[in-house]
This record gives structure tokens, C-alpha cells and sequence, in this order.
């Protein structure tokens, strides 16, 4: 690795506090096109208005009543809805903050918000891909919904890279350190020696891109979650290991 590169500004150190900060200060950037959003009177007023209090974190979650006074509980409403029509107790509710409500986590929102996910990234995607430069040497790969690490080693493109062998032996080193779900050590057939590297080749990633010359595998995640709080990347990284 270079020295420096660790620095504010590159791509493990936002300059500012937080990637939201940086975004947000960047020229033409966020603070602009927020400020284009929210003045453009073609938009309905409920949407412009809904995303100005999402910003000014004051969205009328449970949370946010309970924390001013209006309400008893902070518990999600819609976890609960989810809940009691499963016939579920109802104790230990999550929180019912703007973050939950918008992640997958929320019982209720689950589906929409991953309906959500997938149509923002294929946005996110197509224009990332639209706007490569023609010297570039990145190629993004087509993904199918079969997509995972294991079909993905059996391409070409892919093998060019490094063997498979080379991969699962590099892969079980880092898989070994990340958590098992209870779910899966209660399975009869955990078998250690096997395990880590089956759950490898499971992974499914949002895209990839390739640099053929440089033989470097990008793999692409899409996170909706601002890191606006101090805890986001403990809390990105808890769920992602899940
Ligand atoms: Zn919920």
C-alpha cells in the first residue's frame, strides 16, 4: 500500500466527519441538487416536505414523539401490524426510527424497501456504466439472478483473474473470521472444513466491475443508509454479517 493513502479525502477517510458531509459540501453536488429538489414545484409538496424533515432528522417516527413528549413508546407501529398477523409477540419492538422504517429491517417495510434497493442500484448501475469514459478499463459485468460467487468463478473473465483454488484458499482466511449465524451451526451438517468456503461461494454481491490489465475484482454494495450518526459503519458492518 502507498503511504498517504489512508488520508482524509481518499477512500477509507470521508475529508469531512462523515461521506454525507463530503456529499453534501461537494460542489454542484448534494447541497445543490437537494436545493433543486426541494424548490422544484412540479414535485408534490408531501414528497418535497417528507424529505426535508428526513434531512432535519425530525420525521414523525415513533421515536422522534416519544423523544419530544407525544407518545409512550418507541417501538415500531409496523413491526408490530407484522407481528400480530403472524400471531407473534409483540415484545421487544426495534425502534421506529426514519432509518428503520427505510431498511429491511423493519418487519412491515421489509419487502417494499428491498424492491427499493434493487430499483435505485439498477438506476445507480446503468448510469455509472453510462458515464464510463472510453480509455476506461473497467468493465461491469452482467449479473443474472443465478449470480454468485461460485457461478461467477466458472467465466472466463473471472477465471483470467485467479484460479478458483487460489480464490477459496484466500477466501476461507477471511470467512473463518466473520461470525457464524446460530441458524447455521444448529444445521446437522455444519461441518467446519466445508463450511466457510461453501459460504463463500454463496455470496451474492450487487455488482462487480473488472480491470482485465490490473487484474482487480471490484465488488460493488449498494447501502441506503446515511453514515450521518458516528455508529453507521459498526451497525452497515453487524448487518452484513448477519
Ligand atoms: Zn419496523
Amino acid at each position: 500500500m502507498h503511504q498517504g493513502e489512508e488520508e482524509r479525502g481518499g477512500i477509507h477517510q470521508p475529508f469531512y466527519d462523515t461521506w454525507v458531509a463530503d456529499f453534501m459540501l461537494r460542489q454542484d453536488a448534494g447541497r445543490f441538487m437537494l436545493g433543486k429538489y426541494l424548490s422544484d414545484k412540479k414535485i408534490p409538496w408531501q414528497r418535497r416536505r417528507r424529505l426535508g424533515m428526513a434531512v432535519a432528522g425530525n420525521t414523525l417516527t415513533a421515536s422522534f414523539l416519544t423523544k419530544i413528549g407525544k407518545m409512550q413508546s418507541a417501538g415500531c407501529r409496523l413491526c408490530r401490524i407484522a407481528r400480530e398477523a403472524r400471531g407473534e409477540s409483540t415484545d421487544g419492538l426495534a425502534d421506529e426510527t426514519h432509518g428503520h422504517i427505510n431498511s429491511a429491517g423493519c418487519e412491515e417495510m421489509a419487502t417494499t424497501v428491498t424492491a427499493a434497493h434493487h430499483s435505485i442500484w439498477r438506476h445507480l448501475y446503468d448510469s455509472m456504466h453510462a458515464a464510463q469514459k472510453p480509455k476506461s478499463k473497467l468493465k461491469f459485468v452482467t449479473l443474472d439472478k443465478e449470480s454468485n460467487m461460485s457461478t461467477l468463478w466458472r467465466r472466463e473473465e473471472f477465471l483470467r483473474i485467479c484460479s478458483k483454488d487460489d480464490l477459496a484458499e484466500k477466501a476461507q482466511d477471511i470467512e473463518v473470521t466473520i461470525p457464524v449465524k446460530k441458524s447455521q451451526e444448529a444445521r446437522d451438517n455444519f461441518d467446519p472444513e466445508s463450511f466457510f468456503v461453501n459460504r463463500f461461494w454463496g455470496r451474492r454481491s450487487d455488482g462487480f466491475a473488472i480491470n482485465k490489465a490490473l487484474k482487480i475484482v471490484y465488488i460493488l454494495e449498494f447501502k441506503r443508509s446515511t453514515d450521518r450518526g458516528e455508529r453507521w459503519l459498526e451497525v452497515k458492518d453487524k448487518e452484513a454479517n448477519e
